[in-house]
């Protein structure tokens, strides 16, 4: 499998286990299950309500001693709410607590948008601090400190556009060492792919499978789910490969990291297989045809009438 290169010369495994919408009762096993199986890399949020369940496999799996701590590569995000001067280092502290450990091996700002801190998830426009309230850089120095404090190896952002990069990096001299984002044939993103190349910036491909939906806009426009997507199963039965091993090769071998979500025992042992196969230049024109710019996760749920949250994705 590949590995992404951060600057100080550590490595993460590209293929990582995504653990959104898992739920409490399926996470321990499920991240047993790929610890076991062979995955070096894990990612973890605040806001998907299961760190202590994702805690207590790395507990048991660690303190059997087969697979040690530092052979995992481990991220989580600051949620939205915590994005105040001071409040970040107490949310991933919370992490830390939560998950286990005594330190993550990355750290992200989830995305480019801030609540008050008592909002889990904001409902009307008064629920939202605006940027100018708490700007994006006064956050990033605690993850900076955070880093010098040793409780993270790697800071970075999520959700970022090109633009939220720039603005960022115009305030800063440390240049964010990851973006997360939305990334998959449907959504290719080559600019801010380039735009990251260029600045050393690593990414990982999020909902790569489609994240398990066929939204109503898709359906309407009678395009098929990625899973389903005739060029993806073309491909996948021309290699003896499933379609999520495509999609998830595809990721790998453009270079970014890729964390495919699963609480499924074969499907798990499964996406990480997806090293093994390879694309020729033919299937990879073919996938580069279908970019429709589509997201499944389109930020629309943050642009509310009245905050001063529009066009999160604005590149
Ligand atoms: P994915 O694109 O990974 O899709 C997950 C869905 O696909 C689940 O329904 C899963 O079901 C199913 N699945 C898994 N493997 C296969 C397979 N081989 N064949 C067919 N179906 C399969 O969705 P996510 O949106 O969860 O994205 C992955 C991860 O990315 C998240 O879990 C999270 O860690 C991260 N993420 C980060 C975001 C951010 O804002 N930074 C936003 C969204 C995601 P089953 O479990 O039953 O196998």
């Amino acid at each position: 499998m590949k590995q992404l290169k951060f600057r100080n010369g550590d490595q993460m495994d590209a293929i990582g286990l995504g653990t959104w919408k898992s739920e409490k009762g399926e996470v321990t096993k499920a991240v047993k299950i790929a610890l076991d199986n062979g995955y070096k890399h894990i990612d973890c949020a605040a806001t998907y309500g299961n760190e202590a369940e994702v805690g207590e496999a790395f507990n048991e799996v660690f303190s059997r001693g087969e697979v040690k701590r530092e052979d995992v590569w481990i991220t989580s995000k600051l949620w939205n709410n915590a994005h105040k001067e001071e409040d970040v280092i107490p949310a991933l502290k919370q992490t830390l607590k939560d998950l286990q450990l005594d330190y993550l091996d990355l750290y992200l700002i989830h995305w480019p948008v801030a609540f008050k801190p008592d909002v889990s998830f904001p409902e009307k426009a008064e629920d939202f601090l605006s940027l100018d309230e708490v700007p994006l850089i006064e956050t990033w120095n605690e993850m900076v400190k955070a880093r010098e404090q040793g409780l993270v190896k790697h800071i970075g952002v999520s959700n970022f556009s090109i633009e939220k990069l720039k603005e960022l990096m115009e305030d800063t001299e440390h240049t964010p060492e990851m973006n997360q984002v939305e990334l998959h044939p449907y959504l290719q993103q080559n600019k801010l792919l380039e735009f990251c190349s260029k600045h050393g910036i690593n990414v990982t491909a999020y909902s790569p499978l489609g994240s398990g939906d066929r939204p109503e806009a898709m359906k309407a426009a009678d395009e098929p789910s990625l899973l389903e997507n005739p060029v993806i199963n073309k491909i996948a039965k021309k290699h003896g490969a499933s379609p999520g091993q495509i999609l998830i090769k595809w990721s790998e071998q453009r270079g970014t990291a890729v964390i495919p979500k699963s609480t499924n025992e074969k499907r798990i042992k499964e996406n990480l297989r997806s090293a093994g196969y390879q694309l020729d230049e033919d299937d990879m024109n073919e996938i580069a045809d279908l970019d429709y710019h589509f997201r499944y996760v389109n930020g629309k749920f943050f642009e509310m009438e009245g905050n001063s949250y529009s066009n999160i994705y604005n590149d």
